[in-house]
């Protein structure tokens, strides 16, 4: 046993062979009888970003049950639960004494904004106003929706609204409230790279100019780093346990993560470091060719969008990353390789087969994964298919569960391994990263990596979280213009050549973690920032 459970390990997964000190006290929580167990809580501070770094089903949800007051602690004794008095004894002296008098006392109010929103029209039927008309309890309304450019949408069905429309209307629910403590389960998916900057300074100056407590869960590593004023590391085992470690620096807990060992806590949470290349890797041009396409442009009709192409070729065998705001053409231009839109100038005469990945996933049917899964391939179940799909992919203990049952990280891996799983010449993956955890990003991307090598199968993927992008591309295709009027996509280039005109639209550099070598996001205006822009060296340094 790992000595948390009495008996015999009812996960048959554990295997712990130095027993973290942060497990030889008695949890914060326990649902019960071998069931999860959460150690520790985060500490919400006033005027502070507190994140939490890890993986889903580590016990975030609980702590911050805990921390909301809707939840009593038990210390571990679930058949007869302390009480309040036990757990302040438990928290006297810790800095979180004070706060949890105050959730005793019922004195502590919480906004919440949701994991999953693409749930939220299921549970509110009305318009974008009707909802958010709710919520300013703090008169700020109208500059949010400014600040995160959403005022459009304001007359809008809830049920209308597209994920990243959505994703905003639910931070600015939340932010606009007049609570204590503001918990923000993942403020990234769906949203593009400089709506996910607007939304992170966003949260920084209410911390830091208004004094407010933020917690906020995220697994964009370039922007829970911009975000963020210190950290907790969570871990553990999904169902089993989980861990919130005591603060750490936000640069010494994303280093500690990265690296795979928590120096502290003494604990190898991975059995490799993830590193990054600090210099372009070099391009490779000894590939064949799997498309060729001319100038293209498309327009959806006098007025609408429209969209153009320049020529350029895509190779067999590479990980092609696509980067760009959202609404610039990008799913406009798939389609277009895909023959199922035709272009108004140029010629797409491809036979190409693509398996396609969307943003927003519909695989809704009443049917289990494994039904579903091996309706697609043969290769399904074979071991080459158990090795490099559902291994990667964290399938194994979903299968026979329904489609319909799925969380959103498990419908998203769900969705990967489909698209991989089709014999196709083209693999198109839009936004894999859309709530994954940060171990689970780095799994797919393992997972995308060694599909693309092993099976000579080229790989298109559009994705906003950078170092996603980073691990997976082999080259770029950037994607600018003005969102919803005109779009315009430049020719695949190398990393180098690519990071620097994406970055430069977005007025973003990033420098290097002095120690990992970790792209970190520099500061506007800073000595660094204006160096590099003066470089035209936005990325690599
Ligand atoms: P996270 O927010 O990190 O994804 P949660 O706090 O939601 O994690 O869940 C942690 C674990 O606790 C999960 O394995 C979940 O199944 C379990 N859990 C959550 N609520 C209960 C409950 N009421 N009874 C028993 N187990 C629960
Ligand atoms: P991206 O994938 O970069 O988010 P899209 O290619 O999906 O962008 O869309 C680009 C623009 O074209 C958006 O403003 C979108 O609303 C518009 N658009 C997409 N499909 C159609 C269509 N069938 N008719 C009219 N406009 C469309």
């Amino acid at each position: 046993t790992c000595g948390i459970c009495v008996e015999k390990c009812p996960f048959d997964a554990i295997e712990i062979i130095n027993l973290p000190q942060e497990l030889q006290d008695d949890p914060t929580h326990r649902y019960g009888e071998n069931a999860f167990s959460l150690y520790g809580l985060p500490v919400p501070q006033e005027g502070q970003v507190t994140g939490i770094l890890g993986p889903n089903g580590s016990g975030k949800t609980t702590a911050v049950k805990i921390l909301a007051g809707e939840l009593a602690p038990n210390l571990g004794q679930f058949e007869e639960p302390p009480g309040w008095d036990a757990v302040l004894d438990r928290y006297r002296g810790t800095e979180l004494q004070n706060y949890l008098e105050d959730v005793r006392d019922g004195d502590v109010t919480v906004a919440r904004k949701p994991q999953y929103v693409d749930k939220i029209p299921d549970r509110f039927d009305g318009s974008t106003a009707d909802l958010l008309s709710r919520t300013d309890e703090r008169g700020v309304l109208d500059d949010l929706l400014e600040r995160l450019e959403i005022e459009h949408v304001m007359e809008q069905g809830i049920d209308s609204l597209s994920g990243g429309e959505l994703q905003r209307v639910a931070l600015v629910a939340a932010l606009a409230r007049d609570a204590d403590f503001y918990f923000l389960d993942e403020i990234t998916p769906y949203l593009d790279i400089s709506q996910r900057v607007k939304v992170a300074r966003l949260i920084q100056e209410m911390a830091n100019e208004q004094g407010r407590s933020m917690l906020v869960v995220e697994h964009d590593l370039a922007i829970l780093d911009l975000v963020a004023d210190n950290l907790h590391v969570a871990y553990g085992e999904p169902g089993a346990y989980g861990v919130i470690t005591t603060p750490k620096s936000v640069r010494n807990g994303i280093n500690e993560y990265l690296a795979g060992y928590l120096n502290n806590e003494n604990m190898r949470i991975r059995p490799n470091a993830i590193e990054f290349d600090e210099h372009a890797p070099r391009e490779t041009t000894a590939a064949d060719a799997l498309v060729e396409y001319p100038d293209l442009s498309k327009s959806y009709g006098e007025g609408e969008f429209s969209l153009d192409v320049e020529g350029g070729t895509i190779y067999e065998n590479e990980v092609l990353g696509i980067v760009g705001p959202n609404g610039i053409g990008k799913s406009t231009f798939a389609k277009l390789l895909a023959g199922r839109l035709q272009p108004d100038e140029g010629d797409v005469d491809l036979e190409l087969e693509i398996s396609y990945k969307p943003q927003y996933i519909e695989i809704d049917q009443p049917m289990r994964v494994d039904v579903f899964l091996s309706s697609l391939s043969d290769d399904f179940g074979s071991s080459y298919w158990n090795t490099e799909i559902a291994q990667p992919l964290l399938l194994d203990r979903i299968m026979e569960q329904n489609l319909t049952d799925l969380s959103g990280g498990e419908r998203q891996r769900v969705a990967i391994a489909a698209c991989l799983s089709k014999e196709a010449d083209l693999y198109l993956l839009d936004e894999p990263s859309a709530y994954l955890d940060v171990e689970q990003r780095v799994r797919a991307t393992r997972a995308i990596r060694r599909y693309a090598e092993m099976q000579d199968a080229t790989v298109l993927v559009i994705d906003h979280d950078t170092y996603m992008i980073d691990l997976l591309s082999d080259r770029l295709m950037v994607f600018d213009g003005e969102p919803a009027e005109h779009g315009h996509a430049g020719r695949p280039k190398g990393m180098r050549e690519g990071m620097n005109d994406f970055l430069a639209n977005l007025d973003i550099t990033f420098r290097r973690d002095e120690n990992v070598g970790r792209p970190r996001i520099n500061k506007p205006g800073s000595q660094l920032d204006r160096k590099q822009k003066s470089e035209g060296e936005y990325y690599y340094s």
